[in-house]
């Protein structure tokens, strides 16, 4: 058995943390770049180029890629041989995400009660946990902004919708957001399971590469087919128009009920971050 100590994934939920806020994923990066070669409008190539600057500047001079440093959404996917008797992980998680923001000088965006609101801290973050097959511990960090992530829809549709119907209500998602949450997106769709874990599918399905198409062939289809027509709404870089308005579409899907068809579409703003690692 791995023992793992609280120390051990403290320090590694800090160094994600920062990580994460400072240095644009290789795949966005890329994406943006071919992007940026294939875009129509000189205003979007502009603007896009800038997106580029503005990841060389972070990773350079470790600043944050956006004011906005998120909500930390961390995912634990605990191992067979993982030994964590008697650790606190919760808490572990928490004091590394806040040691992480606190000394990387990252911006402070959480109110502990959401009704009452009061002055941000740098935490809690919301934790999920799942056990695998695979040996040790991944941990993973996505720090969400809220501008993309408040253009977040679950919808309930009936089990006889058809494709179709599930492209064109994700379609509307995206048209709703508008230039509202800093585009070019990435938008995760979760499809299936219950309404609580088609969102956990829509948020996670951000976590893959997005030059990745799904193993399904029928889903792989969908993703590339909405890939072409949400590019065709000519919302463009920055909503400024042009022909880059996704970057990327991750379809994740999980057994649901003969009842009922539940559809999640998280929207991530270009600032896509994330940041792994195995203990
Ligand atoms: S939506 Fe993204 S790019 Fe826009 S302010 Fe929020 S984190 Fe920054």
């Amino acid at each position: 058995m791995r023992k793992i100590s609280a120390k051990d994934i403290q320090e590694c939920v800090r160094r994600l943390a920062q990580k994460a806020n400072f240095s644009l994923r290789a795949d966005v990066q890329r994406a943006i770049l071919a992007a940026f070669r294939k875009e129509k409008s000189s205003r979007g190539r502009k603007i896009l180029s800038e997106l580029l600057e503005n990841a060389r500047a972070a990773r350079n001079d470790s600043l944050a890629l956006c004011q906005d440093t998120g909500l930390p959404v961390v995912f634990l996917e605990i191992g067979p041989d993982v030994d964590l008797r008697g650790v606190d992980v919760a808490a572990a998680v928490q004091k590394g995400a806040a040691q992480g923001y606190r000394e990387g000088f990252l911006r402070t965006s959480i109110v502990e009660d959401p009704l009452r609101r009061g002055r941000p801290k740098f935490g809690p973050c919301v934790l999920h946990t799942a056990f695998v097959r695979r040996k040790g511990l991944k941990v993973t960090i996505l720090p969400k902004g809220f501008g993309c992530e408040n253009k977040t829809q679950l919808r309930m549709l009936p089990p006889t919708a058809q494709k179709d119907c599930v492209e064109d209500v994700i379609v509307s998602v995206v048209k709703d957001a508008g230039p509202d949450a800093c585009p070019p997106y990435i938008i995760g769709v979760g499809i299936g399971g219950t309404s609580d874990y088609a969102c956990q599918l829509a948020k996670e399905a951000l976590l893959r590469p997005i030059h990745k198409r799904s193993r399904l062939k029928h889903v792989a289809e969908m993703e590339r087919s909405l890939i072409n027509r949400l590019n065709r709404l000519g919302l463009g870089p920055m909503g400024l128009g042009g022909s880059t308005t996704v970057l990327g579409v991750n379809i994740l899907t999980y057994p649901t009920h003969i009842a009922g068809l539940p559809i999640c579409v998280n929207i991530s703003c270009h600032v896509l971050r994330s940041a792994s690692d195995v203990l």
